[in-house]
């Protein structure tokens, strides 16, 4: 017997009905936001809306308009807002106890179990889990400290277009200058290398010479990646102290989408191994069904050393972060990784009645057969728009890349297809280096009627766009 509703009643309706946008209430509470709030609110200031209540893949705002949300709180709502079995739950847990530290609790317990279960590759069954503080940055700094704590170094290494998270550790991680400009020096010997970029790289050939995996898949963004990495680690003079880790994300998100080749993360994973260094996979926005596994690593056949979590972690939107990691990195003594809210019972609740909804639903099939559907449907307006110059993505993991006429990044197009959507009901975010990638990441709980009914608004919007430009 499956748990909780199915998929077809958990919204709002099918289809997005939007009269005035933004309306008057939507209005008034912008107004006062603006007065109030911090200048540093973004995301309003694209999707100009005040919100009302949320079910499934639709939210609604305080006058009455009803959206179809391709963006899920970013990656956040994976099984829909407010998911009835996940909600029953929760609530349950809120009025039993909330606020655990780290005293053992079913919930606790049972999280813990079933992240062990479903971990990539040689992490099942053989890992331990942390938590400390509730967001993504707070998982990404207790991997650098694992890491550190682990090698007795203290040298990071990551990737061009990654993105880790905003306190000091984590954005040192984070490639975006934009996040970073006016607070370095962050941590000391931390370098980027090129993350490979199958749309963007140049054919030159030469990747069977650079790339030290014995079965090279020929890519040669990923063999210069690969190469680069190599010589941070071994390269005398490489520049910086030997890293103690890797830190990876599957599939770059923020980044704009992108799916290395199949052979990057082993590539990595070897030359970890070959320097007694970590692998570190940054799973906050692909894990937990996203992709279409449970974690994007598992389309790669690797095993890292540790995975971090948050975002999807808490089922309906309750902040919780967590590391998984090899037991044989279990380290530390009590007290090795702490945080007053390290024990949230009813985000652990939440996160596992996610994962017991995503199994009884078969959401990982669907969201790989949705996510096809999605990237197919782009590709048809692809092949009369020139400005899409890439589709991508696994399971309900979408990028879209827009170039102008000459060949440059257009960001402007994206915006402008944003408000499209918007105006006709369709929530839809962006990503990239240039802001140039248009980001679906609908919960996994979107039907075929929504899907089709979004694709609609999307392929008119960026008809509309295009033509203008034209
Ligand atoms: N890592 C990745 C891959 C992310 O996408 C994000 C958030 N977008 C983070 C880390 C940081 O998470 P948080 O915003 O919860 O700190």
């Amino acid at each position: 017997m499956a748990v909780g509703p199915s998929i077809e009643d958990l919204h709002f309706a099918m289809e997005p009905s939007v009269d005035e946008i933004p309306g008057p209430n939507s209005q008034k509470l912008l107004e006062r936001q603006q007065e109030v709030d911090s200048s540093a609110v973004a995301y309003p200031k694209r999707i100009p809306i005040a919100l009302e209540e949320a079910r499934g893949a639709t939210v609604r705002d305080v006058d009455g308009n009803t959206f179809l949300d391709f963006f899920a709180g970013i990656g956040v709502l994976n099984v829909g807002h407010s998911n009835p079995y996940v909600l029953e739950g929760t609530q349950e847990q809120l009025e039993s106890v909330a606020h655990t530290i780290d005293f053992p609790t079913e919930a606790r317990i049972d999280l813990i179990d079933k992240l062990r279960e479903i971990a990539p590759g040689g992490l099942a069954g053989s890992s331990n889990v942390v938590f400390g503080g509730p967001s993504g940055s707070d998982a990404i700094e207790g991997s650098i400290k694992l890491a550190k704590h682990n090698t007795g170094r203290h040298g990071l290494l990551a990737f061009e277009g990654s993105y880790h998270g905003t306190t000091a550790g984590a954005l040192s991680l984070t490639a975006g200058k934009k996040y970073k400009k006016g607070y370095s020096p962050l941590l000391a010997d931390t370098v980027h290398v090129p993350y490979p970029y199958p749309a963007q790289d140049p054919d030159t050939g030469d990747a069977g010479a650079l790339c030290p995996a014995d079965d090279c898949c020929m890519n040669d963004g990923c063999a210069r990646a690969l190469d680069a990495v190599k010589r941070k680690f071994e390269a005398p003079y490489g520049g910086h102290s030997t890293p103690a880790g890797i830190w990876v994300e599957p599939i770059q998100g923020e980044g704009g989408v992108i799916v290395p080749p199949k052979g990057f993360l082993q590539g990595l994973r070897d030359i970890a191994d070959d320097n007694d260094a970590m692998l570190i996979v940054d799973e906050i926005q692909t894990g937990l069904g996203r992709t279409g596994e449970w974690f994007a690593t598992d389309h790669f056949d690797v095993t890292p050393d540790a995975i971090t979590m948050a975002k999807a972690l808490g089922g309906t939107g309750l902040p919780i972060g967590a590391m998984l990691y090899h037991e044989k990195f279990d380290t530390w003594g009590p007290g090795g990784h702490v945080g007053t809210f390290r024990g949230n019972a009813p985000a652990m609740v939440g996160g596992l009645r996610a994962i017991e909804y995503i199994e009884s639903h078969n959401l990982l099939a669907h969201a790989t057969e949705l996510g096809s559907y999605l990237r197919d449907r782009i590709s048809e307006v692809a092949e009369t728009t020139p400005e899409i110059v890439d589709v991508r993505g696994k399971g309900l993991f979408v990028g879209v890349e827009f170039e102008d006429a000459d060949g440059n990044p257009d960001a402007d197009i994206v915006k402008a297809i944003q408000t499209h959507c918007y105006e006709n009901g369709v929530l839809v975010w962006s990503a990239g280096r240039h802001g140039n990638v248009l980001r679906l990441i609908p919960p996994l709980v979107l039907t075929h009627e929504q899907a089709a009914f979004g694709m609609d608004v999307l392929g008119e919007a960026v008809r509309a766009v295009t033509a203008e430009a034209h």
